[in-house]
C-alpha cells in the first residue's frame, strides 16, 4: 500500500503549515493554559478553509478527503496544539456525524454557523451509568404527535459548556436497535446545561439534564436502529482523535529536540547524553509507526467509512505514542517542560485524555482481540460462565 502523499496533498499540507506558523504559533503557549474556547482561532480556521474539509461543497464544506482533514489537523497541531483541537472539532466528531446523516433542512439550519467557526456542536453520548458500555444508555425519547419528548442526563461532553447544538443519543426502545439520536438546541425548555467542570486538559464540560424536553420531530437525526450507522461513522472520529494525538506528541517531540540541541549541562548539549538520545529514538519509532497505522486506516477508507479493526489499531498506537512522546518531552525539558511557559505540559495533559475518550485503550484492545480471534467476546456479566 502506498502512503506517500501526492503532490497535491503535500502542497496542501505545506500551505496549512505556513498558515499555522504565521497565524497560530505565536499565541500557542497562552492558548494552552486558557480555559476559554478560542473563537478567534475557529473563525481564522474557517476563513482558511480548514473547517468542514470533508463536508461536500453543496453543503458549504470544502469537498476534500479524510486524508486532507488529517493533514490539516496535523499541520495546525504541530504549530499550536490547542488550535489543532479547533480543526478537529470542525471536521470530526459530532459535526461529521451531523453532516453525514442530517436532512437538507437540518443542514441548512445548522451548518452555516458551525462551518463559519461561530458555533459549536457537542456530542451527548456518555451517561452517569453508561460509559464504555455505551449501549446501556438510558436517556429516553417518547413520541407525542409532532413532538419528541426526551428524558435523561449526559456527562463529559466536549464543548458542552459552549455549544449551541447537542447531538444526543437516545433510546426509542430496548436493545441496541432501540438507540438513535436527536438534535437539541441550547435554550430548549426542559434542557438544563449544568454547572461547568473541567477536564485535566483544561477543557470545560457541563452535565446535560433533559427533563420532559420537548423538541420538534424535524430535529430527529437518526431514529430507531440508527446506533449502528452512527457507530460506523464514529470510526472517522477515532481517526481524527488519532491524528491529533500523534501530532500533539510530535509537537512535544520537536520542542524537546530543540531544547536538547541548545540546553547545556555539564558543559555539553543535552543531546550528547546517550540516556536522552535513546528517548528520542524510542519516541521517533513510536510516532512514525503510529502515523503509518493512521495513514493505512485513512487511505484504505478512501471516501467511505474506515475499517473498525484498522481504526482501533491506529487509535491505540497514536494515543500511546502521543502520550509517550509528550511524557518523555516533559522529562527531557526538565522544569521548563513541566511549566506553563512551555506547551509540552499541555501536550501531556491533552494526550492523556485521549486514552480514555472516544474508545479507551482497553476497549480498543478488546476490539483488536476480536479481530485477531475473528469472534465476538461479550463483555456482559450474564454471558460469562457461572461458577459452580
Ligand atoms: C477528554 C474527554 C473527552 C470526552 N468527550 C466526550 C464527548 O464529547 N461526548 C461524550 O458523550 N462523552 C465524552 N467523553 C466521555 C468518554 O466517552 C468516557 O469517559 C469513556 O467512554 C469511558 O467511560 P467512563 O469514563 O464512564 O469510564 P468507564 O466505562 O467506567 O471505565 C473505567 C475504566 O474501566 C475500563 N473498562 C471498562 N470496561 C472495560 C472492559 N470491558 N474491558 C477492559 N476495561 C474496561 C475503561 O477502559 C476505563 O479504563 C469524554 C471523555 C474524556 C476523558
Amino acid at each position: 500500500m502506498d502512503f506517500t502523499l501526492t503532490d497535491e496533498q503535500r502542497m496542501f499540507y505545506e500551505s496549512v503549515q505556513k498558515f499555522a506558523r504565521k497565524e497560530l504559533a505565536g499565541g500557542a503557549a497562552e492558548r494552552a493554559i486558557s480555559h476559554q474556547f478560542p473563537w478567534d482561532v475557529a473563525e481564522k480556521c474557517a476563513q482558511a478553509g480548514l473547517l468542514g474539509i470533508t463536508v461536500p461543497e453543496k453543503d458549504g464544506g470544502v469537498g476534500g478527503t479524510l486524508v486532507d482533514a488529517i493533514l490539516a489537523i496535523q499541520a495546525v497541531a504541530e504549530a499550536c496544539p490547542r488550535s489543532g483541537d479547533i480543526v478537529q472539532a470542525g471536521n470530526f466528531g459530532p459535526i461529521r456525524t451531523f453532516s453525514e446523516f442530517a436532512t437538507e433542512e437540518q443542514k441548512a439550519r445548522f451548518l452555516p454557523g458551525l462551518l463559519a467557526g461561530k458555533e459549536l456542536i457537542s456530542l451527548g453520548m456518555t451517561e452517569p451509568d453508561a460509559g464504555s458500555a455505551v449501549t446501556e444508555l438510558a436517556t429516553s425519547v417518547t413520541e407525542d404527535g409532532d413532538d419528541l419528548i426526551i428524558n435523561g442526563s449526559k456527562i463529559f461532553g466536549t464543548h458542552s459548556s459552549e455549544a449551541r447544538l447537542f447531538l444526543v443519543y437516545v433510546r426509542f426502545g430496548s436493545g441496541v436497535d432501540g438507540i438513535g439520536s436527536v438534535l437539541v438546541e441550547k435554550g430548549t425548555p426542559g434542557l438544563t446545561v449544568g454547572k461547568s467542570s473541567r477536564f485535566m486538559n483544561g477543557e470545560e464540560w457541563s452535565p446535560l439534564f433533559l427533563d420532559n424536553c420537548r423538541i420538534p420531530r424535524k430535529n430527529l437525526l437518526l431514529g430507531r436502529g440508527g446506533f449502528k450507522r452512527q457507530i460506523a461513522g464514529f470510526n472517522i472520529e477515532r481517526l481524527g482523535n488519532s491524528a491529533r494525538a500523534v501530532a500533539v506528541g510530535r509537537h512535544a517531540f520537536n520542542l524537546a529536540r530543540e531544547h536538547a540541541m541548545t540546553r547545556k549541562q555539564f558543559g555539553r548539549p543535552l543531546c550528547e547524553f546517550q540516556g536522552l538520545q535513546w528517548k528520542f529514538a524510542d519516541m521517533a519509532v513510536r510516532l512514525e509507526g503510529a502515523q503509518l497505522l493512521l495513514m493505512r486506516a485513512a487511505v484504505s477508507a478512501g471516501n467511505g467509512l474506515p475499517s473498525a479493526q484498522e481504526t482501533a489499531m491506529a487509535k491505540l498506537a497514536c494515543n500511546e505514542a502521543g502520550y509517550f512522546a509528550a511524557n518523555e518531552a516533559v522529562q527531557i525539558m526538565g522544569g521548563l517542560g513541566f511549566s506553563e511557559e512551555s506547551t509540552a505540559q499541555y501536550c501531556l495533559r491533552r494526550t492523556r485524555g485521549w486514552m480514555i475518550a472516544g474508545g479507551s485503550i482497553e476497549i480498543l484492545k478488546n476490539r483488536i482481540a476480536e479481530g485477531v480471534f475473528e469472534r465476538r467476546f461479550s463483555q456482559r456479566a450474564e454471558s460469562r460462565p457461572v461458577a459452580s
